[in-house]
This record gives structure tokens, sequence and C-alpha cells, in this order.
């Protein structure tokens, strides 16, 4: 249900607002548009609306206030009508009953702020005390088939109803309609189904049996179950016609749907940078009390999580050759005789296999949260085919994780940070650092022990720099056998291939560890002819794909 009409924002509610709100949202209210009446109200009613999110609004002036603004107020109504949360123009309209203002001043500001609905695409919400005539003539003026909009607390005739419709307008009953007194009953009758919609008008128009007493929004169930009587409809069915009808009209859908999934731009919280401070904590808990169970974690900083962490480790690098000499045949040649003899760029994809890993989070502040996580991959791509072991890395990243929403169930978290990344490949062992940048989304789950947050990343670790391999030195056994395409292309058994490539003087024992059985790669080159026994070196830019998904654990101390 939709409550389309509830003055929720006045002094009537001061005292127990929260209450009143969260009796209608436990009663199965979806969300409550609250009209603006006058520019002098404006601020209170923008900072009730921004403190709940199913409290939605418009910005208008109602015709009681119309003989005391100036054009600037409808200037200030246009320009406050992107604002977040505003779903209408209204109230505007007549009001010929009480004798506030001027029909001609009334008339005219009611003019311009229909153009401005037109113009931004908003519905209006409309007000009309014994004004039927010239509302209607002025709607009919101003239709040009971009009008849409509500007559609120309908109350008058078939005949008006009639045209009302034929203009494209829509009606809202309110609590009126259960009064003993009330004799339209043949206009709620005859409305069609999709064109009316239930209100409060609360604290007014309190429906029966609580007549005399403060209106609230809890109370549009009676309204929609008078309605049910008088058209004999289920109240189910009264129920989800008309929500689907203010849905429509006001766009609501969306909104709503962003509220749950926690999209929907942050409320406006003062000094939220400032949160450690207890009096702007008790100002948020109190803030978003409708979901103060699901923010806990978030609105209590210094909080420490653990977790777990499964994903997969797709390797993607772009790899220079460079082929160095180390030592001349035969003789200890300083590294610092090394020279670039030759370059080669290959770039190399290895599919994922595992991560798995072990995360620990800490809260700072509500915003930002810092986790350090240990992951543990293996890749193999086409080693396999080569006879190679597949690429052990064991990754430590250390991040900021930013949550863009952190009063939300679901928390949007850039992240960024330092990795460190061990691999070994069987042949070499390398250690580099790098960057991360990525990109989570985390759910925060309340349970009596904790909370329970798991959250899913894509994150990318990202390593550029100069990877010195200890090639020659430690190719000889891969699990038995000598093997990489160069140094054993044909497969042979290890003591073979061993012998084979001294004897075609590929290798050499190392002259620096006789007897240790480690050997060099033997290398002339051409232009001097001048033999080496070489290292390689590489200039490797490395990135670690790890999408992932980690289940967190913040518990209760
Ligand atoms: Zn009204
Ligand atoms: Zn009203």
């Amino acid at each position: 249900m939709i409550d389309t009409h509830a003055h929720i924002d006045t002094e009537a509610f001061d005292a127990d607002r929260d209450e009143v709100l969260k009796r209608a949202f436990d009663a199965v209210v979806e969300a409550i548009i609250v009209p603006d009446i006058t520019p002098a109200a404006r601020e209170h009613l923008k900072q009730v609306v921004d403190q709940h999110h199913r409290l939605f609004r418009g910005v208008g002036i109602h015709p009681h206030h119309a003989g005391q603004i100036s054009h600037q107020d409808i200037d200030n109504v246009e320009a406050q009508c992107s604002e977040s949360k505003v779903v209408a123009i209204g109230e505007i309209g007549l009001d010929y009953f009480y004798d506030f203002c001027a029909p001609d001043v009334q008339k005219l500001y009611f003019r311009e702020q229909l153009r401005i609905a037109k113009s931004h695409d908003l519905p209006v919400i409309i007000h009309n005390r014994d004004a039927d005539q010239d509302i209607l003539d002025i709607l009919e003026q101003e239709q040009d088939g971009s009008l849409r909009g509500v007559l609120h607390c309908f109350s008058s005739d078939q005949h008006v109803l009639d045209r009302a419709l034929s203009l494209g307008m829509h009606v809202s009953f309110t609590g009126n309609i259960t009064f003993k007194k009330f004799t339209l009953r043949e206009v709620v009758e005859r409305v069609p189904v999709d064109r009316f919609m239930i209100e409060t008008d609360s604290p007014y128009m309190t429906p029966v049996p609580h007549r005399g007493k403060r209106n609230e929004p809890s109370y549009v169930r009676l309204v929609a179950e008078k309605i049910a009587e008088i058209r004999s409809m289920t109240f189910t069915e009264v129920q989800s016609a008309t929500t689907a009808t203010a849905k429509g009209l006001f766009r609501l859908a969306l909104l709503l749907a962003c509220t749950f999934i926690g999209l929907q731009a942050q409320p406006r919280v003062p000094n939220e940078d400032d949160f450690e401070r207890d009096s702007d904590y008790e100002y948020a808990m109190d803030a978003y009390s409708a979901d103060s169970a699901a923010y806990e974690r978030l609105v209590k900083p210094r909080t420490l999580g653990f977790g777990i962490t499964l994903g997969s480790n797709t390797i993607t690098e772009r790899r220079t050759f460079r082929q160095l000499y180390q030592r001349a045949l035969g003789e200890n040649v300083p590294m610092r005789w090394r020279e670039v003899t030759q370059d080669t760029v290959a770039s190399f994809s290895y599919p994922s296999l595992s991560a798995l890993g072990a995360t620990i989070a800490y809260q700072l502040t509500p915003r930002f949260l810092f986790e350090g996580t240990y992951l543990y991959t293996k890749n193999e791509g086409e080693r396999a085919a080569y006879n190679l072991p597949p690429i052990v890395t064991n990754i430590a990243e250390l991040s900021m994780l930013y949550a863009l929403n952190p009063y939300n169930k679901v928390n949007f978290l850039p992240q960024t940070g330092v990795t460190y990344a061990h691999t070994n490949d069987g042949i070499t062992t390398t250690s580099r650092f790098g960057v991360i940048a990525g990109i989570g989304a985390g759910v925060s789950i309340p349970t009596s022990f904790g909370t329970f947050y798991p959250m899913v990343n894509v994150r990318f670790d990202i390593i550029m720099g100069t990877q010195t391999g200890m090639v020659t030195s430690s190719f000889p056994v891969i699990d038995g056998e000598i093997s990489t395409r160069w140094f054993n292309p044909n497969g042979l058994p290890r003591d073979e291939a061993l012998r084979v490539a001294l004897e075609e003087g590929r290798i050499q024992e190392d002259p620096a560890k006789p007897g240790e059985g480690v050997y060099l790669h033997r290398y002339q080159n051409p232009a001097t002819g001048k033999v080496s026994l070489s290292q390689e070196i590489s200039d490797v830019t490395t990135i670690y794909a790890v999408p992932r998904l980690t289940l967190l654990f913040y518990p209760k101390f």
C-alpha cells in the first residue's frame, strides 16, 4: 500500500514521528508521499523525508499560502523539483472554502506550477476545495498531453470525476469515505480500477473508527477496506491495484527497488565524516532507525572481521625477454658485465585455476575498511603440454575499501591497495610488489552472534617490473625430468637429456658450484663469437584478475 498523501512532517508528529512511521511500514505501507505546503516549512519537510528510505515528497505551494508568496518562490519550486526524492509538484490547487487568498492569485500560481510540472515531467498533486469548475477549466486549458496528476482527497460528484478522468487525471480517496455522512459512494464505485489511489491526508481526515483523533499513515488500510467494501473487491485487490497505480503515476517502482538494493542517493547526514563522535553516532542510529540492525556494523566503527576467500586467478602477462650475459665461459665475470643481446616480447595468459585464501578486515570508520588477504592460487594453462608444473602464486594484499553507501544493506566498495606476489613456476621463483584496483559489493546480514558480510569483488593485482629468474641454475630437475623446449626438446629422461645437452655444448656445469649438479645455459654471441653462460631476465607486466567471494564475519565482542 502506498499512502499517497500524508503531512508527516507537521508538528502533529514531532513527538512520535519514528513510531508512527514504524507502525505504517510494519502495516505493509510500502511508501508515503509527503506533499509540500509552504516554502517556510520546506527545509524541515526535506529533512524528515531524507531520514526515511520509504518517504518521498512533493514540492509546491498550497493555495492557502498563495497570498504570501512571490514569483521568487515559484522559481524556487522549479529549482528544487529535480532534487532527490521529489516525485511530484504539489500540493497545488484552488481553495475557495477558506478566504485566505484571492481566487485570481490562486489561479495564477496554480497555472504556473502546472507548467513547471509539465516541463519537468512530474505529476501534480491537486488540492481542490469548492473550486471544481475553475480547477477543471484550468486543467483543460493546460492539458496538452503532458500533464499527469491526481485530484487528492477527491470529494466531488460523478460529473467532476468524469471530466477529470477525461483530462487524464487520477483521483485519490481518503478517510472521508468512511464517514457516515459520506454521500459519494457512487463515485468510489464507478472510478476505473486503474485510476484511483488511497491516502490518509494525515494528520487530518481520520477514518472511522478513529475519528476525532490524529490520523496517521497506518490507517490507510481503513480507506482501502472501505473501498473494497463499496466496490465489492477484496482488500488484496484494492491494495495491489492502488499500489500499482501510485507506483506508475509517481514512478516509484524504480526508486523503491533502488532503496531495496541500496543504490539510492545517500540521505544527507551532517558531519558524517566525524562519525566517531558519539553525537553523530546517535544521530545516525536515529536517522536510520528503520534499518538500524542492518547498519549496526557500519555505524559502529572499529570492528574486526574474519573470513575466507574463494575465487579464481587468471594471469595475463606481457613479457620482454632479455638475454643477458652473466658469466664468460669458464671464468667468473661480475654482474656489471651484463649486456643485452636480444629482446623478444611475448604475451601469455594462464587461465584460472583456483584461488583460496583468508581475509582479515578492520573497519576504521563507517566508510573506510582495511582488509588484508592472503591468497594461494594455481595456474596451469599450456604448461602441462611442455611438461611444466603449474604456476603457484602466493598473493598477499593490503587494501583499503571505501563504502559509497555505508548506511544501506548492500554496499558498493571501490578498492585500492598494494599487493605482493611470490611466484614459483617450478623453474623460477620471483617476488614482486604491485598495486590493486577493484570494485566490490557486500551485504550486511545481522545475526545474534555478529554481522555476516558476504562480499563479491572483482579485483586486479597489477605488477610491473623486472623479473630476474635464475633460469638455468634451477633447470635440471622438474619431477625428475629435464624439461623445457630448448633444454630438452625431445623429452628424454633426465640423465639422458643431461648427457646430450652436455655433449652438444648447450649447457655447462656452473663453475661457481662445481659438483652440485647445477648447469648453466651456454650462449654464443653471434656478433662477437664470444661464448657465455646466461641468465634470463625479463621485463614483465603481470595482471592477476582475481574475482572472488569473501565470506566475512564480524563477531560481537
Ligand atoms: Zn489538500
Ligand atoms: Zn494535503
